[in-house]
């Protein structure tokens, strides 16, 4: 009899049975991601308001984010990394396959605090590329994953709830964990790239010791960004695992 029950049950975690629309209206969904709803909605307009507020105070040795950039690589001897200005704010990154360091054109042409901040930051991914950070290269590895999972994952789970198809479900859970993984690992790489940057504007005496809580405070608010992403996605995957029952005691 139990036995009987426990094979009928198979994927008893379909103890949801709710179309997708009360999905979305699901209290239970707001209840769980609200704050990390909000943490992120802050840490959004504090890395642009930050970022703003610091734009307008110039370093005293009235450095460009790319001077400065030029400067932390060569001394860490990667003169053959390349800078180049990008388009759009807040577009900076570091890219690794060209190897090359994009700054958006405030933080390129730019001599405030927050230019520095930003383009030692991502001069700290093109060091953590050289050394070969472990964070790093797991991250790269997981970038196809983590997009095929976000797009494709969703939409299974959408169908499948739609479907009331559990092993549809499961797949896009699975492929859907493989994005919050990524984000997950993120956090290590862009906190370390913060820390780099501030290591290197200290000890190459770019900022003087007055000018370092701006820079903390412009790399804190954007570093919040990636945590809030982190929870977003470890709290929805604990909300399907809730609604597909997995937590829930068996029927015994
Ligand atoms: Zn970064």
């Amino acid at each position: 009899m139990l036995l009987a029950r426990r094979i009928r049950g198979g994927y008893s975690c379909l103890s949801f049975h709710r179309r997708p629309p009360e999905m979305i209206l699901d209290p239970l969904y707001f209840v769980l991601l609200a704050p990390a709803m909000l943490l992120s909605a802050w840490a959004a307009f504090a890395t642009r308001s930050r970022f703003q507020r610091w734009s307008q105070v110039p370093n005293r040795r009235h450095v460009s984010g790319a001077q400065a950039a030029r400067y932390i690589l060569d001394r860490n001897g990667l003169t053959d990394v390349q800078i180049q200005p990008a388009r759009g704010m807040l577009s900076d990154h570091y890219d690794p396959i060209h190897r090359v360091v994009r700054l958006s054109e405030d933080v390129y042409y730019g001599s405030s605090i927050s230019s520095l901040a930003v383009a030692a930051h991502e001069v700290g991914h093109a060091i953590q590329h050289q050394q070969r950070y472990l964070p790093m290269q797991l991250r790269n590895l997981a970038v196809p994953v983590a997009s095929l999972g976000s797009n494709l994952g969703w939409f299974l789970i959408m169908i499948g709830f739609l479907l009331s198809f559990a092993q549809m479900i499961w797949a896009g859970v699975i492929l859907f964990t493989a994005t919050v993984a990524f984000q997950v690992v993120t956090l290590p790489v862009e906190l370390d790239a913060s820390r780099r940057a501030k290591l290197e504007l200290d000890r190459l005496a770019i900022v003087s010791p007055s000018e370092k809580p701006g820079v903390s405070k412009v790399l804190t608010a954007a570093a919040m960004t990636y945590v809030g992403a982190a929870i977003t996605g470890i709290l929805t995957l604990l909300y399907f695992l809730l609604r597909l029952g997995a937590f829930s005691p068996r029927e015994e």
